[in-house]
């Protein structure tokens, strides 16, 4: 296999929407401090809701992570500047520092570790990368796997925290829910983060 080096293009697109896709996570304690530089800089700064479950035993939506609103006029991170690129780089969100590595939901409660094939860089090097294999993909990206790493950690601590607050049953998530009633519980619902130190 031809050898590849992983060099991001500085093209920005990962900073704006793709697709119709809004894709970066990030978790409430990145969040405020987004929020807080944002403050500090009279930047327009909102924030979606991204991974939540219903707990039908208290009538709550728990929030895991959130994502940053893009701008609708750049359809960008309102911290991307043309010129400069990304004016958050020291404290952006673990997601944006893994990337192109990203989180795959696989099922309710597991993610794995997979590149994100809107990336330009990835795009242009797909047949190769398609072909590599798990220990190929730590050696390209071999900056971005230990972000993509500690992502995919906090992930898994915050499922186990999940998990084990219903098994203590202190909350319950529904596993089966009808997609009308769920969008009421996101009207209706308080919200409580789901965070961990
Ligand atoms: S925080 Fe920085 S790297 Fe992340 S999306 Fe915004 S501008 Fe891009
Ligand atoms: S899309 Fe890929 S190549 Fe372009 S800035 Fe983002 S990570 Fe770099």
């Amino acid at each position: 296999m031809t050898e590849l080096n992983y060099t991001c293009q500085k093209c920005g697109t990962c900073c704006h929407e793709i697709e119709f896709k809004k894709r970066i996570p990030l978790y409430p304690n990145e969040a405020d401090i987004l929020i807080e530089i944002a403050k500090k800089r009279g930047i327009a700064f909102k924030i979606i809701e991204d991974l939540v479950f219903p707990d039908i035993l208290n009538n709550k939506i728990l929030v895991v992570t959130y994502k940053i609103r893009l701008d609708n006029e750049t359809h960008g991170c309102p911290f991307y500047d043309a010129k400069n690129g990304c004016t958050v780089h020291e404290v952006k969100p673990l997601a944006c520092k893994a990337y192109p590595l990203a989180l795959k939901q696989v099922d309710a409660f597991n993610f794995q570790i997979s590149v994100d094939p809107l990336c330009n860089y990835v795009e242009g090097n797909y047949d190769l990368l398609k072909k590599a294999d798990f220990a190929k993909i730590k050696e390209i990206f071999k900056n971005e796997y230990p972000n993509a790493q500690e992502h995919l950690k906090k992930n898994k601590k915050l499922m186990v925290k999940i998990k084990k607050l219903e098994y203590k049953n202190i909350i319950k998530i529904s596993r089966e829910i009808l997609l009308d009633d769920f969008n009421k519980y996101l009207k209706e619902w308080d919200r409580e983060e789901i965070t961990i130190n």
